[in-house]
Parts: C-alpha cells; sequence; structure tokens
C-alpha cells in the first residue's frame, strides 16, 4: 500500500506523471496476494465521471491527470491507451437545476432511461455526455474512447464478473464487512435489478438469490436529500439480463478487469483503507484475480476555499473557463500538483497566467534557471499541459498588461502601436496576442475585483484637491516624458528621482497620477501604465 503513497509523493523533483508512470511499468507483483504480475501488452488508463451531476471544471481533474499519465506511460516507450467511461447506470439522485419538477417521479432511474429535459437527444444522458464532451475535447488532446455502462451491462461484457462475484459472494461480503459496523448478511448480493415494473435501479432490495434468480422488493430509497419511491413490485431477475447493476463496491474491480486497467484517478478521499477504492482492489485481487490498477490520488478542486456547488452559485463550467483562458492554462493548473490543495478564485487569474508564462519562458529557454532538476521538472510540466506539437513560443504581453489594454484603447491598432512602443509586440504571435486581449476584456467586466478596472479620465477629475509638491511632481512628470524615450524601469527611477528632488514621500507622487488619469487612488504601476497610454497620458497631466 506504501509504494502507491510514495508514487504520488511530491518530494521528488521527477514530474509525478513519470514517476507514476515508472512504478506502473515497473510493478511486478500482487498488492494482496504473493502472486507476480504479468506484463501487460497495453497499459491501459481510466477516467470517468458520473452523469448524474452538474459538469463543472471540478469535473475535468480526473481526465486531465489521466491523460498526463497516460502520456508519460507513452513516453516511457510502452503501449498505452486511454478510455472514459460514462457511469450512466448511476441513478438520477436530485433534480438539477433548470430541470422540470415533474422529473422527480425519475429519482432511482438509469439517467440512460430518462427523457431529456430539452428535448433535444434520446435521453437524459445522452444530453449530458454530448455536452459534456463538447467541452471535454478542448482539455484533452486526443480522441477518447468511450465506454456506456449501461451498454456494456446489455451487452454482457460484465456477465463473467457477475458469475465470480456472485458465486463468491461470501468472499465479497467478508471483505466489505471488515470496514462496516452494519456487517451484510447472508442472501446479500452483489448485483441488483431494474425494477421489472417500475424500472427504478436504486429502489429494488434484493430479498434471496435462489436457483441463479435474484428475488426481490421495490422499496423507497432515500439519497441524502431525496427519496425515490419503490412500488412494492415484488419480483425476480436474472443477473445476466443486462438489466441491473453490481454494486460500487464490487463494480470498480469488475471495470478494471473488463478493461484492463492499470491506473485510474481516484479523490483523495480515497486513500483511507476503508474506502470504495481499496475494497475494490482487494475484492478484484481476491475474487476476480485480477491486479489492482495504481491510484492516481489527487486533491479537489475549490473555489475561494469552498466546494463547487450550485447552491453556492459558485460553479465554474468548462465554457466560463474558455472565455478568460486556453484549456492549456486549467491542464497546467492541475499538472502542476496532484495532492496540495488547488484553490482557484476568479481574483487570482493574473497570477495563475504569470506563473504559465514564466513556465513558458523556462521551457523557451529564454528564463534561466540554474537547478536542473526544476528546469526538468518545469520543462515536463509544459510539455505535458500542451499537445505535444503545439507549444507556442511565450507572449511578451502579460495577462495583466492585456487587461490594462484592452480597458485604456478601444481599437486594435492602438494597442498594437502601444505594444510596438513599449517593446511587447510579436507579430509571429499576433494571433495569440488578440486572443489574450479578448479573454483579458472578458474577465475583467465579469469577474475581476475593482483594483483592475480602470477609467482613463479625458479631463482632471473635479472634486481633485493636490497639494503644491504634488502639482509640480506631475509637471516635472511631464518635461521627463517629453524629453526621451523611456523604458518602464528608468521611467520608475526617474519618480523616486522627481519625489526626492521635491522632497516629498514618492506615495504622493504616485497617488497624484493616479488621481489625476485614472480618478482612483491606486491603480497598475505608474511608469508602465503611463507608457502603455502614450500621449494621451501627457495631454491630461498637463491640464493640472
Ligand atoms: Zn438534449
Ligand atoms: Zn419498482
Amino acid at each position: 500500500m506504501m509504494a502507491d503513497k510514495e508514487a504520488n509523493s511530491e518530494e521528488d523533483e521527477v514530474f509525478w506523471a513519470d514517476r507514476l508512470a515508472e512504478s506502473i511499468i515497473s510493478r511486478n507483483k500482487f498488492h494482496y496476494l504473493d502472486k507476480k504480475v504479468e506484463q501487460p501488452k497495453e497499459f491501459v488508463v481510466k477516467t470517468s465521471a458520473s452523469i448524474s451531476g452538474v459538469l463543472h471544471i471540478g469535473r475535468l481533474s480526473d481526465t486531465i491527470r489521466g491523460f498526463t499519465v497516460y502520456r508519460a506511460l507513452k513516453d516511457q516507450g510502452v503501449k498505452a491507451r486511454i478510455i472514459w467511461v460514462a457511469e450512466d447506470m448511476d441513478p438520477l439522485r436530485k433534480i438539477p437545476e433548470g430541470v422540470p419538477k415533474e422529473f422527480e417521479k425519475y429519482l432511482g432511474m438509469p439517467v440512460t432511461d430518462i427523457p431529456d429535459p430539452k428535448g433535444c437527444h434520446q435521453t437524459y444522458a445522452a444530453h449530458h455526455i454530448a455536452e459534456y464532451f463538447q467541452s471535454l475535447d478542448n482539455f484533452v488532446f486526443t480522441k477518447l474512447e468511450k465506454f456506456s455502462m449501461r451498454e456494456e451491462y446489455l451487452k454482457g461484457s460484465f456477465n463473467q464478473m457477475i458469475k465470480a462475484l456472485l458465486e463468491n459472494e461470501e468472499q465479497v461480503r467478508e471483505i466489505q464487512n471488515r470496514y462496516r459496523t452494519n456487517p451484510l448478511k447472508k442472501g446479500w448480493s452483489p448485483w441488483s435489478p431494474i425494477c421489472e415494473k417500475c424500472g427504478k435501479v436504486a429502489t429494488p432490495k434484493v430479498t434471496e438469490f435462489k436457483d441463479g434468480k435474484i428475488h426481490y422488493v421495490c422499496k423507497d430509497y432515500y439519497f441524502e436529500t431525496t427519496m425515490a419511491a419503490g412500488c412494492n413490485f415484488h419480483g425476480e431477475a436474472d443477473p445476466f439480463s443486462g438489466n441491473g447493476k453490481l454494486m460500487w463496491k464490487s463494480e470498480w474491480a469488475a471495470q478494471w478487469l473488463r478493461w484492463n486497467i492499470c491506473t485510474e484517478g481516484a479523490g483523495k478521499e480515497y486513500q483511507v483503507p476503508n474506502s470504495a477504492f481499496w475494497i475494490n482492489a482487494e475484492i478484484a485481487e481476491k475474487v476476480l484475480s485480477y491486479p489492482m490498477p495504481q491510484p492516481i490520488f489527487y486533491e479537489h478542486l475549490m473555489i475561494d476555499g469552498v466546494k463547487m456547488s450550485a447552491s453556492l452559485g459558485n460553479v465554474i463550467y468548462p465554457k466560463d473557463w474558455l472565455e478568460v483562458a486556453r484549456p492549456e492554462l486549467l491542464c497546467y493548473f492541475y499538472n502542476k500538483r496532484l495532492m496540495k490543495t488547488r484553490n482557484f478564485s476568479w481574483k487570482d487569474l493574473p497570477n495563475l497566467y504569470e506563473d504559465y508564462d514564466h513556465c513558458a519562458r523556462i521551457y523557451a529557454g529564454s528564463e534561466k534557471l540554474d537547478n536542473e532538476k526544476e528546469l526538468q521538472h518545469m520543462k515536463r510540466l509544459f510539455v505535458l499541459s500542451h499537445k505535444q506539437d503545439e507549444v507556442s513560443e511565450p507572449l511578451e504581453m502579460s495577462f495583466s498588461h492585456a487587461v490594462l489594454l484592452s480597458q485604456v484603447f478601444q481599437e486594435e491598432q492602438e494597442i498594437i502601436a502601444s505594444l510596438k512602443k513599449t517593446g511587447h509586440y510579436q507579430p509571429e504571435l499576433h494571433a495569440e496576442i488578440k486572443d489574450r486581449l479578448a479573454k483579458a476584456l472578458f474577465w475583467v467586466k465579469h469577474h475581476a475585483p475593482d483594483e483592475y478596472k480602470i477609467e482613463v479620465q479625458h479631463s482632471i477629475p473635479k472634486d481633485i484637491v493636490l497639494s503644491d509638491k504634488q502639482k509640480e511632481a506631475l509637471r516635472q512628470i511631464v518635461k521627463a516624458v517629453k524629453e526621451k524615450e523611456w523604458d518602464e524601469k528608468s521611467l520608475h527611477n526617474e519618480f523616486y528621482e522627481i519625489a526626492k528632488k521635491l522632497d516629498m514621500p514618492p506615495a504622493e507622487l504616485f497617488k497624484a497620477g493616479y488621481r489625476v488619469l485614472l480618478n482612483k487612488e491606486r491603480g497598475p504601476k505608474l511608469a508602465h501604465f503611463m507608457l502603455a497610454l502614450g500621449d494621451r497620458s501627457i495631454k491630461i497631466l498637463e491640464k493640472v
């Protein structure tokens, strides 16, 4: 068990996915049994999503990280494959926002068997899967092989596993009971039918397994906050009919065997020994004779320190992300760390960009890093967050700079002129510059804190009160700027010189500049801002 911990450790400078890939390939023994593991011909990574909930960017973490491990495996020279499984046998647990209330009657039914509330697809599941893939394909740079659990059951893909699990029902129970306060009793079954009468999968309660048939009665089933009403039907079902499903603490193990899974992501809550992951791992090895996959335990995404939820109104959808950042930035964000808490906040987006740009410069070699191990680590992080053939040159124009320019100028030409003047224009990256400007403007309009919002004044704000020293400082700034061409650093130093000469605190000088130019007490770095603004800043300051 500890071997897995090590593989997930971030102490090592080797990039986590490479380390994990290494440990997946070099594994040679079962975890619970003294048994040799045969090297698979192909290393299969599984990623999945439940279709019954909200698809927010947190859901993408499993797939993005799984995809990164898949690429790391391939980079080690082995054959690898990644599959995506729709957990669409899951029952509908509650009515999501925007779904009519009368859908309450479908609570407890598999999402594949419920109509599409929007009416544009065959089923509820089909609608959500289509929507999911529309965004997912932006974040994963390959076409994922997709499977549906509902279809797999109907095809009989799980019959072999259902047979083994039913035959060894006692052992499956024993493994589970070690972690239960309420032990499962004889007569329990790892397979549960869909009620023949009402079509629900959550409500049938198995009473007996006899002569190859599962006997059940359809009873009310309570989810966390909702209830699926049972129809009281007494029925019997054939476990090989395809019309039912395995319990989660058996099903996961069956999936691993079904697709020969070597590794799969799971939230960090699955690390504890009594979690469904380890129970399935033991069932996989002892009952199904299949070696447990290497887990990719990861930390969940938090938004401003709290979980994303529709009721808190802090859900970020993939399409929201794409309005303000390229998919690579989210891949970078997720790939950066596996286990440290990943917190995101709209207000921190400029920092993420800065971090990303820094990594881009290191990758391109335009910024040096002396520590060789750290350098290799960052290069791996960067390249694995991009399509292999699409790692572009780093942009000179930072996101914060784009935020500023997109608010100050209306016309593209003005922006380009400003960028040329400040030495941030890269003609070969014109399209990328435009893209970043548009995203910056969207961010500032919809997500930015006030300090990023600016409005350049056309005349001196009315209620402004400046001291004589402040006025004199502004006059000297105008004079200096007119005299020669400045770069940001030397102009910034010049401001300090002027303040020193006038025997005033530099803060007073800056405040005066912001008051006149922006009618605010603070703003972006004054030298940077004035240079970006060009003549316009002088025209206003001259009026003081
Ligand atoms: Zn639809
Ligand atoms: Zn029923």
